[in-house]
C-alpha cells in the first residue's frame, strides 16, 4: 500500500464545522476528479485510523486539496478540526466509483458535494459544464460548502434545498420524487449521488422506480 507524508500548507473554515485543507502533493502522484484516498494523522497513535476523504483539488494543481466536515465524536474528524498548518497528514492509494460519464444530474447531500466539487470544477475548466445541472440538499444554509463557487460555475443551473429551515431563497424539504419530477428534464441523462448511505439508497430506489437504469446511476457502492 502506498503512503506518503504530507504537510498542511492552508487551513480555511469554510462553514461552522467544514475546513477546507490544503496538504502538498507527493511526487507522481495522480487521480481523476472524483476519486478519494485514505487518509490518516501522523500523530502517535492515530496513524492506523485511516478515512476515506475526497480530493477537491484537480490533478494538474501543485497541492492537494480535501474538506473535510468534522463530527465532534471523537473519532478521527474531531481531530482534523484541531489540526494546524504545519501539521502532517498520511495519505494513501487513490480509489473511488464516482467519475464523469457524460451530462447528467449531480445529486448531493452535506460533504457528500466534495467528488462533484472536483468534477464540476475540472468540467468548467474545459468548458464543458453545459448540459449538467446540481441539485445540493442541506440542513441550512449555514450548512452549505461553496455556495458562491457552485452558484458561480453553475450559471443558473445549480438548486440548493434546506431540510431543516423555511427561506424563500431555497427550496424546501430533501431531493425526493416530488422534487425529480419537477426539476429534472431528461430522465436518460446520468444521474451521480452523493451524500449519506441512507439518502444515496433512497434516492437510487426513487430514480430506478421511474424508470432510470442502473447504468444511468454513479454512486460510491
Ligand atoms: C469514498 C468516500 C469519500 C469521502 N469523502 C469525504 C470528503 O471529501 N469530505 C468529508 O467530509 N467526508 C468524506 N467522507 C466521509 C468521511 O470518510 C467520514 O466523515 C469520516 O470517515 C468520519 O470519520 P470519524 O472518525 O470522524 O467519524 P466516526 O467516528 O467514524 O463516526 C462518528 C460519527 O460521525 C457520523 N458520520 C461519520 N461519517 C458520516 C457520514 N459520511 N455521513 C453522516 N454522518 C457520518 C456518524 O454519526 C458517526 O457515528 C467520504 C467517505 C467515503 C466513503
Amino acid at each position: 500500500m502506498e503512503e506518503h507524508t504530507v504537510k498542511i500548507l492552508e487551513i480555511e473554515e469554510l462553514t461552522h464545522d467544514v475546513r477546507r485543507i490544503v496538504t502538498e502533493k507527493p511526487e507522481n502522484y495522480t487521480f481523476n476528479p472524483g476519486q478519494a484516498t485514505e487518509v490518516a494523522i501522523n500523530r502517535p497513535g492515530m496513524v492506523e485510523e485511516r478515512r476515506p476523504f475526497t480530493f477537491t483539488s484537480l490533478n494538474d494543481q501543485d497541492n492537494l486539496e480535501f474538506i473535510i466536515k468534522v463530527y465532534h465524536t471523537e473519532g478521527v474528524t474531531d481531530v482534523i478540526g484541531e489540526l494546524q498548518v504545519g501539521d502532517q497528514l498520511l495519505i494513501h492509494d487513490v480509489w473511488g466509483a464516482i467519475q464523469y460519464k457524460g451530462p447528467g444530474y449531480f445529486l448531493a447531500g452535506g460533504a457528500g458535494i466534495t467528488p462533484f466539487i472536483a468534477i464540476l470544477r475540472q468540467l468548467n475548466k474545459e468548458g464543458n459544464l453545459d448540459g449538467n445541472k446540481l441539485f445540493f440538499s442541506n440542513k441550512t444554509h449555514k450548512d452549505i460548502i461553496l455556495e458562491d463557487e457552485l452558484k458561480e460555475i453553475l450559471n443558473g443551473n445549480a438548486e440548493f434545498l434546506l431540510s431543516r429551515e423555511k427561506s424563500d431563497k431555497y427550496h424546501s424539504g430533501h431531493i425526493d420524487r416530488e422534487f425529480l419530477q419537477k426539476h429534472v428534464e431528461d430522465f436518460n441523462s446520468y444521474f451521480y449521488i452523493c451524500g449519506t448511505s441512507e439518502m444515496t439508497n433512497q434516492l437510487i430506489d426513487t430514480l430506478k422506480d421511474m424508470g432510470v437504469k442502473e447504468e444511468q446511476l454513479v454512486y460510491e457502492q
